[in-house]
């Protein structure tokens, strides 16, 4: 292995020469108009960081070779630049020096370059995007061209497709008379490229020309950088490009619609960071507002906040909520600022200034080059033609979507799908195994539920039919009836109600599968606290009801067992409501121990036909699967109760008084209650399946947890043979995502492997 490259070899491995080099190698080999050179390898810079010293031999052998090709010699009449190139890009992160003229220079610009490997802005780069400190840095010497000679030179940063959307058209920016660092640095705001097509048509169809051939050899967006040198192209520079979350999606749909990929290929570059962004918020009711400037739409998506001129506010600001980075520029220091703020203003620089790149990678809202205003950074305010509009801690909304600025906070809606989307979670469809329902418990969220691609509802509980104030009264005269018939006027006047809800929520579903699970809460919740009323018989029911620990109290299946009434009524009004609106149900219950708790409920619902289950949610359901399994059609995890039964964690005390410290101290590693257990919940989990599996083959077994829309939880949900996971419809798409990533990995595992020697029954 040598330390040395040349870009015209054949050498082009990412590990040795990073992402730039390797593409340089790569544009050169496809005949593109490439300055020559070579790359100093990451081994090279792996020795010189034990050792310090360089291959110079080889440097000096390349250096010559390189002025043999050019024709000129360092220094008289040729200069070249020394750039960095990781393995992964990390754009503007790392030092680049220009118009170097004599070898002792090109050695300590190589040095230099290395050096900036562990520069803080490089390290705080590679914390926030996860990248490993140990992969290096190469470093490339090229012969240096000017932008910057004449009227007809100029450099330009290019687009294959439109970043924010993934529309197939030249997209990007250029500056005549100028070097690369003048856009990048967004010190000049320069022209659209569209403006090169009259100014030099030729160069402008040889850059479309390129832009196809890259797209085509790499199957992706590229992002190129470009400079012409009196009317003369160079390539400097191509890499796939960061997209936006919507831009991801189109592009991967598009390559798969043009036979470039394959489906599971752009099941697998799509990711979940991409699916959160097309859920961008926007402003509600926008025509309503009058923005007081507009910019340009670097990353969509609207944010408010208050405005905080520096990093060093933000740091602090964004500890007591939303803010808005505001700007004239933005650069590498700001990088911490901008992870943190909701959003970043900024008054000059394009749209592939730093603050643009930087956002739309994280997915946050941006509006760069808003030039209306003027910024003065001391005094932390901003004005329009003199006048102060905003200063430091003033609240504004900015929508990168369109590029308007407005003041105060507005009210921001979530965002929807475009027609790439679906096309997408189609796709995804055709390849996961796992179901994919919501919990919902209302017919708006059924509504959006069904709307975000929910294949049913997984989890719909009724405690919340029980809390409008109507309902509250008739329960409370339940629990307050005196002698039984009172008691059953109450109950009846309950039970119809309920037909309504139900009746409205099949009506939402028309026809999709509900698992409607029975009341869980304990009857103390629905009466007001003790000092809350003044009626000594209401006193007295809420002392009778007090209960020490109320969460392993008298609810749920327990409290049916004891007063049957309210699951009777329950069962009778889903089974009326059927008759109006039919409907596709599953009856859940919830609390359950033992299967002698699912017989009797089984007795209460004898006239109604449906499938009943339980929600998997203590710890001796689990061990009892296997009977328990015999008496029901399916099994739901409640993996939030479960994880509290496991832990004997109560979740709001535990987040709120001691799981944070436990989190830092890595005590654990995540957060149980958003990521499930799968060493101590999963084991149980586990357990429980196999032995319900073995007393019913084909029962249904669903898990209806906050976790089951957490992407690693999915993972593992896939793995142990879970039928469906229920999640908030927001996740559904996300989770579909996921679903689909997980089976095409299996299946990627299973054919590397040969599975024909695995003891399957052992
Ligand atoms: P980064 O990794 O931050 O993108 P680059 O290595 O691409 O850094 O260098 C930054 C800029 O320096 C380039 O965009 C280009 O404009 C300029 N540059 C680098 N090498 C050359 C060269 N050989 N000739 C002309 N400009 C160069
Ligand atoms: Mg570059
Ligand atoms: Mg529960």
């Amino acid at each position: 292995m040598d330390y040395v490259y040349a870009l015209d070899g054949k050498f082009k491995e990412k590990s040795e020469l990073g992402n730039k080099g390797a593409n340089l190698v790569v544009m050169t080999e496809l005949g593109l108009p490439v300055p020559p050179g070579f790359v100093i390898t990451i081994s090279a810079f792996k020795k010189w960081q034990e050792t310090g010293l360089l291959p110079e031999e080889a440097i000096n052998e390349a250096l010559a070779n390189l002025e043999k090709k050019m024709g000129r010699k360092l220094g008289a009449g040729l200069e070249v630049s020394v750039r960095s190139s990781a393995p992964v890009s990390m754009p503007g992160m790392m030092d680049t020096i220009l118009n170097i003229g004599d070898i002792d220079q090109v050695k300590s610009a190589i040095k230099r370059i290395f050096g900036s490997w562990n520069t803080p802005r490089a390290i705080e780069y590679r914390r926030l995007n996860k990248i490993s400190a140990s992969l290096g840095t190469s470093a490339i010497v090229q012969a240096m061209v000017y932008g910057n000679r004449d009227e007809r030179s100029g450099t330009g940063v290019l687009f294959s497709r439109n970043p924010s959307t993934g529309e197939k058209h030249l997209y990007g920016e250029y500056l005549v008379k100028a070097q690369g660092e003048d856009i990048v640095s967004g010190s000049r705001t320069p022209e659209p490229i569209s403006r090169l097509k009259s100014v030099m048509p030729e160069i402008y169809s040889q850059l479309e020309a390129i832009a196809d051939k890259l797209e085509l050899h790499f199957c992706d967006m590229q992002d190129m950088e470009f400079t012409i040198e009196s009317g003369k192209l160079y390539m400097l520079q191509t890499r796939s490009g960061k997209r936006t979350g919507n831009a991801a999606i189109k592009i991967a749909v598009d390559m798969v619609n043009h036979g470039f990929i394959t489906q599971e290929e752009a099941i697998q570059r799509v990711t979940v960071e991409d699916i959160k962004q097309i859920l961008h918020k926007q402003i509600k009711d926008v025509g309503n507002y009058k923005p007081f400037v507009k910019g340009l739409n670097a990353a969509p998506g609207a944010a408010s906040g208050r405005a905080i001129f520096d990093t060093l506010g933000v740091i602090p600001e964004s500890k007591k909520g939303p803010v808005i980075l505001v700007r004239t520029e933005t650069s590498p220091d700001d990088i911490q600022g901008i992870a943190l703020a909701a959003g970043v203003l900024t008054q000059k620089g394009g749209l592939t200034s730093h603050a643009a790149v930087v956002t739309r990678a994280m997915g946050k809202p941006c509006i760069c080059g808003a030039e209306g205003i003027e910024i003065d950074l001391l005094a932390k305010i901003f004005s329009i033609n003199g006048q102060v509009i905003v200063k430091e801690g003033d609240e504004i909304t900015i929508d990168g979507t369109t590029g308007n600025v407005y003041l105060g906070a507005l009210p921001l809606v979530e965002g929807g799908f475009t027609p790439e989307v679906k096309e997408l979670l189609n796709i995804a469809n055709g390849f996961k195994r796992l179901g994919v329902r919501a919990n919902a418990d209302t017919p708006d969220m059924i509504a959006r539920a069904l709307e975000f691609g929910a294949e049913g509802i997984g989890l719909c509980r009724t405690e919340r039919m029980f809390n409008a104030p109507e309902r509250l009264a008739a329960i409370r005269e339940f629990i307050m009836a005196e002698n039984p018939e009172n008691r059953s006027a109450a109950i009846k006047n309950l039970g119809e109600l309920q037909v309504t809800d139900f009746t409205t929520l099949f009506k939402e579903l028309r026809g999709s599968p509900i698992i409607i699970r029975l009341l869980d809460l304990p009857l103390h919740e629905f009466l007001p606290s003790e000092n809350e009323t003044t009626d000594p018989q209401m006193k007295q029911r809420i002392a009778s009801l007090k209960e020490i620990n109320p969460m392993l109290g008298h609810r749920g299946v327990r409290l049916a067992l004891t007063t049957p009434d309210i699951y009777i009524m329950q069962i009778e009004a889903i089974k009326k409501a059927m008759t109006l609106v039919p409907a596709n149900v599953s009856i859940m219950i919830p609390q359950v121990i033992t299967s002698q708790e699912a017989i009797n409920v089984k007795n209460l619902a004898k006239g109604i036909n449906v499938k009943l289950g339980v929600m998997m949610e203590t710890v001796r359901a689990c061990m009892r699967a296997g009977q328990l399994a015999m008496e029901v059609d399916f099994f739901s995890f409640g993996t939030n109760d479960l994880t509290q039964a496991v832990y004997s964690f109560s979740r709001e005390d535990a987040e709120k008084e001691f799981l944070p410290t436990y989190l830092r101290m890595g005590v654990l590693l995540d957060n149980p209650f958003e990521v499930l257990d799968i060493k101590g919940v999963g084991r149980l989990m586990e357990t429980a399946i196999f032995w319900a599996r073995r007393a019913k083959k084909d029962i249904e077994i669903g898990v209806c947890g906050e976790q089951a829309g957490e992407p690693r939880s999915i993972h593992y949900l896939h793995g142990i043979g879970v039928d469906y996971i229920s999640c908030s419809p927001f996740r559904i798409p996300i989770a579909k995502l996921v679903a689909a990533q997980a089976a095409i990995q299996e299946r990627i595992f299973m054919a590397e492997y040969d599975t024909s020697s695995f003891p399957i029954n052992s």
